[in-house]
């Protein structure tokens, strides 16, 4: 983060650096990357760039809508037709010009995982039972935090998940995919034909007060988690109408097809030709382990089913991963390459 010159940051950040345990350099350091920029997310965003968080990756392919208006905060009815992740970045600029935003107008699979992995904690404002299924297994995967929150109407739930020191999602599958709302259309585009995840059927009620109270809980865990300082929720029940707050103590299930340590070291051995396509070998996935679409990376980066594996200079014995939004848990590959040219 650019910190300006250190009056300014001082006058600026001068509440906060007031608050017991605050460390502005630790906030300033890190990256957040949110995942839907909606009715949570612009509430974390605002309230991130306000502290002065360092970087924010923001990741949502959906176009700002009328009926947003009621409770997405970063947009405004000029916005409307304008794509989320774009329009809330320069909203957020204008609050704190010094937060560096990486805009991604994608779905949150395609990602490049070299941004993933910079990432310091995840958010997860999603809208979609599906797309959460696969952020939180990333989140699993690198091992970073991930402070997920959805609402329905007066309710309200926030999880924290601390990889394989507090549940994951599939320890304790909470809320059904019926309870997730609808999301909008990217322009010119019509609903299915973008989408990876499934959609849900109807939209579901929302209402600005409730996307204030889950989305400011969720960036303070967010700040928690940074600043390494409180107690941090591992589910929490909001009632807005009848005013209760009910935290639910989550236990990680060892056996969690996701985290459950006897899951975790299962690696498939995979033989490559040097020629092959990597669309081919994706084929092969494909049959072998009943996958959707599968994408495999290696050292980060996602491989291009143009290419050849020869093109990446793969060796036997190195290890990739497949993600695909059949599987909740990556499949590692070590690769074996069958030279042809040799034999
Ligand atoms: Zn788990």
């Amino acid at each position: 983060m650019n910190l300006g010159n250190d009056r300014e940051m001082e006058e600026r950040y001068d509440r906060q650096l007031r608050v017991k345990g605050w460390d502005q350099e630790k906030i300033s350091n890190a990256t957040v990357c949110i995942w839907g920029v909606g009715a949570l997310g612009t509430f974390v965003a605002a309230e991130l760039a306000m502290m002065g968080v360092g970087r924010l990756v923001l990741i949502d392919f959906d176009t700002v809508e009328v009926s947003n208006l009621n409770r997405q905060l970063l947009y405004r009815e000029k916005d409307v037709g304008r794509n989320k992740a774009e329009v809330a970045a320069e909203r957020i600029k204008e609050i704190n010009k010094n937060v560096m935003i990486d805009v991604f107008q994608t779905s949150i699979e395609e990602v490049p995982m070299s941004v993933y992995r910079k990432v310091d904690v995840f958010v997860g404002a999603l809208d979609s039972f599906e797309a959460r299924r696969w952020a939180n297994s990333l989140a699993v995967q690198l091992r970073k935090p991930l402070v997920s929150g959805g609402m329905y109407g007066f309710l309200g739930q926030v999880q924290v998940i601390i990889p394989f020191e507090t549940a994951c999602f599939e320890c304790q599958p909470l809320v059904p995919s019926s309870k997730l709302s609808q999301v909008c259309t990217p322009p010119g585009e019509t609903r299915k034909e973008k989408l990876k995840f499934k959609l849900p059927e109807a939209p579901i009620p929302g209402l600005a007060t409730m996307s204030g109270i889950v989305g400011s809980l969720m960036t303070q865990e967010v700040a928690k988690l940074i600043l390494n300082i409180g107690k941090t929720i591992t589910y929490l029940f909001i009632d807005g109408l009848n005013n209760s707050f009910t935290e639910i103590e989550l236990s990680r299930n060892p056996s969690c097809p996701l985290c459950g340590e006897k899951y975790q070291l299962s690696k498939v051995k995979i033989t490559l030709e040097e020629n092959e396509k990597i669309d081919s070998v994706i084929n092969r996935l494909k049959l072998t382990y009943g996958l959707n679409k599968p994408k495999i990376a290696w050292k980060g980066k996602l491989l291009s089913p143009d290419k050849l594996v020869k093109d990446y200079g793969i060796i036997s014995g190195d290890s990739l991963l497949v993600i695909d939004n059949a599987i909740v848990k990556p499949i590692k590959l070590i690769a074996s390459i069958n030279d042809k040219s040799q034999t």
